[in-house]
């Protein structure tokens, strides 16, 4: 049986089993099969994870974590995580191969997805002018001419946020109102780079290595028409992915793993939630690192205080 296993390769896993590692728990990570290294697979540079003053690729920023966390005696597997129990006192994850892996404590961290538009482009235009992240790209785009889709308090914000760069943002929506909140919405419309574009839907990103537009289609008239752009963020929504655990773990009103406090306890003693899939505000790269710590860190005085618990009896019982 292992001491500790870790679900998802993103920076949280990756740097909850560099801790684990070096803690000498050897760990083993479950990396997903096509989609290890997490979100930041599909962005090209990240400006803003500390350590890379001119910049770090996603995929680089990734591979480096995997060699570190192997580095200090990680095993990484790429499998899917199908099943789990994490109810009793040893926990059990069953992959893909049908395998199954046994451990005294398992830390979740399979972070949580962006919802797309559905289109065929959004693969291969994510990094090159498209975007899901205002905070992590915004500022790529100064002085362009930008479009933000969606219409909650999420898109909202992300647009005037993205007026601190951008010389014009459209705000792209299917109905002609707003679902975000009216102080949300009154500094939106008072803000003059921010252009609505009402009862719109995007049916096709534009460009061939970098998105020069988009195609809209008139939700009341059928009517379809072009939108010359720099970039786009997607700004609909966002879903932790949690569906392994439900009816296990407890989830929060947003979806997202309740967690104790500031740790990363969730309701289940041994079992400990990081990253993304905790935290329905941040999601950064370095917070969900930071999460992945803190994962770490608890799961390690839960197998200590779990030894020292064993030993006491086994004096006892002498
Ligand atoms: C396009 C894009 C650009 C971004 N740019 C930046 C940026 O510049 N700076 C920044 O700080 N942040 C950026 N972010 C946000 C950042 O990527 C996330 O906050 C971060 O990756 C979250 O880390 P995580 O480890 O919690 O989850 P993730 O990175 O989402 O990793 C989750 C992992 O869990 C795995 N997993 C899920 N289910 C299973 C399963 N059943 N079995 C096995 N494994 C599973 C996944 O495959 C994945 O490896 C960006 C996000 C996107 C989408």
């Amino acid at each position: 049986m292992r001491q500790i296993i870790i679900i998802g390769s993103g920076p949280a896993g990756y740097t909850a089993a560099i801790y684990a590692a070096r803690a000498n728990l050897e760990p083993l990570l479950i990396a997903s099969s096509v989609e290890a290294g997490g979100e930041l697979m599909n962005t090209t540079e990240v400006e803003n994870f500390p350590g890379f003053p001119d910049g770090v690729m996603g995929p680089d920023l990734m591979a480096k974590l995997q060699v570190q966390a192997e580095k200090f005696g990680t095993e990484v597997l790429y499998d899917d995580v199908t099943s789990l129990d994490l109810t009793g006192e040893i926990k059990t994850v069953q992959v893909g191969s049908g395998e199954t892996y046994e451990a005294k404590t398992v830390i979740f961290a399979t972070g949580s997805a962006y919802r797309k538009l559905g289109l065929s482009e959004e693969e291969h235009l994510s990094g090159h002018g498209l975007s899901w992240c205002a905070t992590c790209d915004g500022f790529f785009f100064r002085e362009k001419t930008i479009a933000v889709v969606g219409g909650g308090d999420s898109a909202v914000e992300e647009a005037t946020f993205l007026t601190r760069f951008a010389s014009r943002v459209y705000l792209i929506h299917r109905r002609d109102q707003l679902r975000a909140s009216k102080i949300m919405q009154n500094r939106a419309f008072e803000n003059d780079k921010i252009e609505f574009v009402w009862n719109s839907e995007v049916v096709a990103i534009n460009g061939e290595d970098a998105v020069s537009g988009v195609t809209l289609r008139d939700t009341v008239t059928g009517e379809t028409s072009e939108l010359a752009l720099d970039g786009l963020f997607v700004a609909i929504g966002n879903d932790p992915r949690t569906h392994l655990v439900h009816g296990q773990l407890d989830l929060t009103s947003e979806g997202t793993i309740a967690v104790e406090g500031r740790s990363s306890k969730t309701n289940l003693p041994g079992v400990f939630a990081a990253g993304d899939v905790v935290d329905p505000t941040y999601r950064q790269a370095v917070t969900a690192a930071a999460s992945g710590t803190v994962a770490a860190l608890d799961a390690e005085h839960f197998l200590a205080a779990l030894e020292q618990a064993e030993h006491e009896s086994l004096t006892l019982a002498n």
